[in-house]
């Protein structure tokens, strides 16, 4: 066993990073005000130029054969590079369609829709988002009532979704919808890839509690759709779903996040000696952010090594999953905790401290807990699949 990454690894790590440090605009992020819809734009376009970039590189889906626009890369390596994206914050918006669409569609999309839709995500010029939640169905996504109808050549697409990330900055929408109401509710669901500017779809900004419009509520009025937009068989999507569920927990990132914040944070104490005078046990509380740190990464690595062996990791990816996500919102506590009132202060306050990040990082954090399965959900799956618990 041995948990070192190789030589020509690190130097593609570094490689990565002069280049995130090269190709993002200086003071990129403390000078766009991600509160307004200017902002939202100009972020979204750095990332588009950025993501375009990468995808030169063919870096955006590395892991991905080279046949659909990868470099048949391992997944350590594309690991690596999702890391140092995430670490950097950098506002690309191409994972959904790399880290589960792309994959479904390679296991159970037609060679047409291959063709079509995996190299522009993997060059990095198509963004997808995610059509599941309904204000009606969310941990119990099988509840769906968004339909589709057969009619002709076409669906025929009504409904409502909602928390849609990036619905208004990406070009397609994976989406789940129910193609037969009478069958019992897990089999009456089919997966489809929908164009975002079809006629027929309104797309409402959701601003959320950090004033980010990073989500959306959207609605479906007559959205016609060929045919061949289904993915996979009719009526088996719940199960395609589960199957994508798995690859979107497996998607790493949330630890280099915290990682970010504990490194935000140390630079401050190293800049604020006298705060470790007045406050020794700020040591003990670093320290123990230091170890989870650590903790989080080894247990995101071993579902890497996971899928390296050609193994589908899934109460695994859980627990990987929900110990990131609350550890982000752990350490971005104790950045606040340790600037004291300051911590609170946003970044347009003439007192923040650390441009205001501490104060972002919590807001942005409290999602994280919620999204891709709730925590509660997660600890279900380690409950259940993992310990072999009854479901009830
Ligand atoms: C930042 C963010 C981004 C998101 N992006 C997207 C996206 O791009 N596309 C998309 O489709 N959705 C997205 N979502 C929605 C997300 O998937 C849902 O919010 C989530 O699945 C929870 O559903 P819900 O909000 O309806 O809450 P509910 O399911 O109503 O849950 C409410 C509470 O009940 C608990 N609960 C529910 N069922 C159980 C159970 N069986 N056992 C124990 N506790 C339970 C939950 O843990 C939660 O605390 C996003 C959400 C967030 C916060």
């Amino acid at each position: 066993m041995d948990f070192r990454f190789t030589p020509e690894e690190e130097a593609f790590r570094q490689e990565v990073q002069q280049f995130l440090d090269q190709e993002l605009p200086p003071g990129w992020d403390d000078e766009i005000d991600e509160e307004t819809e200017e902002g939202v734009q100009a972020l979204a376009e750095i990332g588009a130029r950025l993501s375009k970039k990468m995808g030169e590189r063919r870096w955006v889906a590395m892991a991905w054969p080279p046949e659909y626009g990868g470099l048949g890369a391992s997944y350590a390596q594309q690991v690596i590079f999702s890391e140092e994206v995430a670490y950097k914050e950098a506002p690309v918006v191409y994972s959904m369609g790399v880290n589960w669409v792309g994959p479904s569609i390679m296991l159970y999309g037609s060679d047409e829709q291959k063709k079509c839709f995996l190299p522009p995500i993997a060059s990095g010029e198509e963004f997808w988002c995610t059509l599941y939640s309904e204000p009606g169905a969310g941990s119990d996504l099988a509840s769906l009532s968004t339909r589709a109808v057969a009619d002709g050549d076409e669906f025929v697409i009504n409904g409502e979704k909602v928390w849609t990330t990036w619905g208004h900055l990406t070009h397609w929408g994976w989406l789940a919808a129910r193609t037969d109401p009478d069958a019992p509710k897990h089999k009456g669901i089919s997966t489809f890839v929908v164009p975002m500017n079809a006629p027929g779809i309104t797309i409402l900004p959701l601003v959320n509690m950090a004033g980010y419009h990073g989500f959306n509520q959207m609605y479906f009025d007559n959205v016609r759709i060929p045919k061949k937009y289904l993915v996979g068989e009719l009526n088996r999507g719940w199960y395609q779903l589960a199957v994508a569920l798995d690859f979107e927990r497996s998607s790493s990132g949330g630890v280099a996040r915290a990682r970010r914040i504990l490194d935000d944070v140390m630079q401050f104490v190293r800049e604020n000696r006298s705060l470790l005078e007045e406050r020794p046990v700020l040591r003990h509380g670093l320290a123990e952010a230091v170890i989870e740190v650590e903790v989080g990464q080894q247990l995101a690595y071993r579902v890497m090594s996971m899928q390296q062996a050609g193994q589908v990791p899934n109460y695994e990816s859980s627990i990987s999953r929900v110990y990131a996500a609350e550890l982000d919102q752990r350490v971005a506590r104790l950045g606040i905790g340790l600037l004291g009132l300051y911590g609170q202060l946003h970044p347009k306050s003439r007192w923040a401290k650390l441009q205001g990040r501490m104060e972002r990082a919590y807001l942005g954090s409290i999602g994280d807990t919620i999204a891709t399965g709730t925590s509660e959900i997660q600890r279900n799956i380690i409950a259940t699949r993992g310990l072999g618990l009854p479901r009830d």
